[in-house]
C-alpha cells in the first residue's frame, strides 16, 4: 500500500484584503485553487470548485479526479451565471491525488495523479531536486513556448498574470494530467502564484530538504513567500510519500514527460486531440509512465526519458505556427475585448459612477473609473437601483450616458421629497 501524509499553510499575505485561495486536503486528494473576480466572487470561485471536486471524486483513478474537475468547472460556472454578483469569476485548480492505474500486468497500481488548469503549480521533490510537473496556462508560458521569451523574462513579465485557462469560464474546460510513479521520500508540492513568484525554485527546494514534517515545511514556504513581498495570496500543500510498499526496491519509473491533455465537456464528449500541444504533432499513446526494470539513473532527467525528437524545420511547420500564432493573438485580442470594452454604470462608495470593463473585472482586467456624475447613491431612484447594483452592460460610452441622463431625468421626475428632509436636517445640524 502506498501511503501519503500531507501538511498544508495559506495566507493572505501582505498586500491582499482577504485570501481567495483555497485548499482541499482529503486523503487521497490534496487540492489548491486559486480565485479571480471582484469583490469576493474569486473567494466564492475557489471554494466551490474544491467543494464540487471533493463531491465529484468517486474512485480513485486518473479519469475520476478528471472528471471532478470537469463537475468543478461546471458547478463554478453554473454559480457564476446565477448571480450577477459573480458574474467572470473564475478559478485555477491544481490537484494531487493517490490513483490505482493497471500496470503492464493488468494489476492495479498506484500511482499519483496530477491535475492542472491554470496558473497553479504542482511540483516533484525528488532526489533533492524539485521539478516543476504542470504546465502553466499563462500568456508569458505560451510565449515562453514559442522562444519568444526566455523563462527567466517570464518570470518577471508585467504580463505574467494573464491566464489563458481557468475553471468557470466557459461550460467546458480541458484538463492537464499526469501520472507518476510514487517513490518513498518522494515530496509533492502543490502551491498557488503567491508562493512562485516571490519565491525562488531554488529556495522552496532548500525548505523542502530542510524540514521533514509537512505541515512544517508548508507553513515554513508560506513565511518565506510573505518575507519575500507577499504580494498575493499564497497557498501550499506538501504530500509526503511515507509507503511505497518497497516498490523502490523492485523496479523504477521514470517521471512522466509530458501531460496527456484531455478535452472533457460536462456533456462528457469523447475525447479530443490536445489543440494547445501544436509541437508534438504525432498522437501520443498512453503509456506516459516508462517502466524499467533496471534501477534509475541518479539523475533523472526530462529530455532523456523521452529520447530525441527529430524534427525538421519546413515551410509547412513555419505555416503551421504562424497560423497558431495568428489563432492565439486573435484570442488573446478576444478576451481583451471582452473584459474591457464596454461599460457600466454602478456605485463609486456613496457615488454613481461611469466605469469600463465589467463589473467586478473580468480575468484580470479591472474596470476603470470613467467619469463620476455626482448623483449620489441614495438619491437613484428604486426602480433603478438594481440596475445600478448589478452593473448592467453598456455597450458605448454614450450608452452608459444615456442610462445617467436617465437616472437624472427620473430624480427629477420624482420631486424633491426625499431630498428636502436630508436638507433640512443637514440645515438643523450645521451651525
Ligand atoms: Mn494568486
Amino acid at each position: 500500500m502506498t501511503a501519503v501524509r500531507a501538511g498544508v499553510a495559506t495566507d493572505k499575505g501582505r498586500a491582499r484584503t482577504i485570501n481567495e485561495d483555497a485548499y482541499l486536503v482529503a486523503d487521497p486528494v490534496f487540492a489548491i485553487a486559486d480565485g479571480m473576480g471582484g469583490h469576493r466572487a474569486g473567494e466564492v470561485a475557489s471554494q466551490v470548485a474544491l467543494e464540487a471536486l471533493r463531491a465529484a471524486v468517486q474512485d480513485a483513478t486518473t479519469d475520476g479526479l478528471v472528471e471532478g474537475v470537469v463537475s468543478a468547472n461546471v458547478a463554478v460556472f453554473d454559480r457564476a451565471s446565477e448571480e450577477a454578483e459573480l458574474r467572470g469569476m473564475g478559478t485555477t485548480l491544481c490537484a494531487v491525488a493517490l490513483v490505482q492505474e493497471p500496470g503492464e500486468d493488468g494489476e492495479p497500481e498506484d500511482r499519483m495523479a496530477v491535475v492542472n488548469v491554470g496558473d497553479s503549480r504542482a511540483y516533484l521533490f525528488r532526489d533533492g531536486e524539485l521539478e516543476q510537473v504542470t504546465h502553466d496556462h499563462t500568456l508569458v508560458q505560451t510565449m515562453v513556448d514559442d522562444a519568444r521569451i526566455t523563462p527567466e523574462e517570464a518570470a518577471v513579465h508585467p504580463q505574467r498574470h494573464i491566464v489563458t485557462r481557468a475553471l468557470g469560464i466557459e461550460r467546458d474546460v480541458q484538463v492537464d494530467r499526469w501520472e507518476i510513479t510514487p517513490f518513498v521520500g518522494d515530496r509533492f508540492l502543490v502551491c498557488s502564484d503567491g508562493l512562485f513568484n516571490e519565491v525562488e525554485d531554488s529556495r522552496i527546494a532548500s525548505v523542502l530538504r530542510r524540514l521533514s514534517d509537512p505541515g512544517d515545511a508548508a507553513a515554513e514556504l508560506v513565511r518565506v513567500a510573505n518575507e519575500e513581498g507577499g504580494r498575493d495570496n499564497i497557498t501550499c500543500v506538501v504530500v509526503d510519500v511515507v509507503d511505497d510498499d518497497d516498490r523502490s526496491g523492485r523496479a523504477s519509473t521514470a517521471l512522466a514527460d509530458e501531460p496527456t491533455t484531455t478535452k472533457t465537456s460536462a456533456t462528457k464528449a469523447p475525447a479530443e486531440p490536445d489543440v494547445a500541444g501544436f509541437d508534438s504533432p504525432a498522437p501520443r499513446p498512453d503509456d506516459t509512465i516508462a517502466v524499467s526494470a533496471v534501477p534509475p539513473p541518479p539523475k533523472r532527467s526530462r529530455r532523456r526519458a523521452r529520447g530525441p525528437r527529430p524534427r525538421r524545420f519546413t515551410w509547412r511547420v513555419a505555416l503551421f505556427l504562424l497560423l497558431v500564432l495568428a489563432v492565439l493573438g486573435s484570442a488573446a485580442t478576444a478576451v481583451w475585448w471582452y473584459g474591457r470594452n464596454t461599460y457600466y454604470v454602478g456605485y463609486d462608495g456613496a457615488e454613481v459612477a461611469v466605469f469600463r470593463g465589467r463589473p467586478g473585472g473580468f480575468l484580470w482586467f479591472d474596470p476603470t473609473l470613467v467619469e463620476r456624475t455626482g448623483i449620489a447613491r441614495d438619491e437613484v431612484p428604486a426602480a433603478l437601483t438594481d440596475r445600478v447594483q448589478a452593473g448592467e452592460d453598456q455597450p458605448t460610452l454614450d450608452d452608459a450616458q444615456d442610462f445617467v441622463a436617465n437616472i437624472q431625468a427620473q430624480i427629477d421626475a420624482q420631486g424633491p421629497d426625499v431630498t428636502i428632509e436630508t436638507t433640512t436636517t443637514t440645515a438643523t445640524t450645521s451651525p
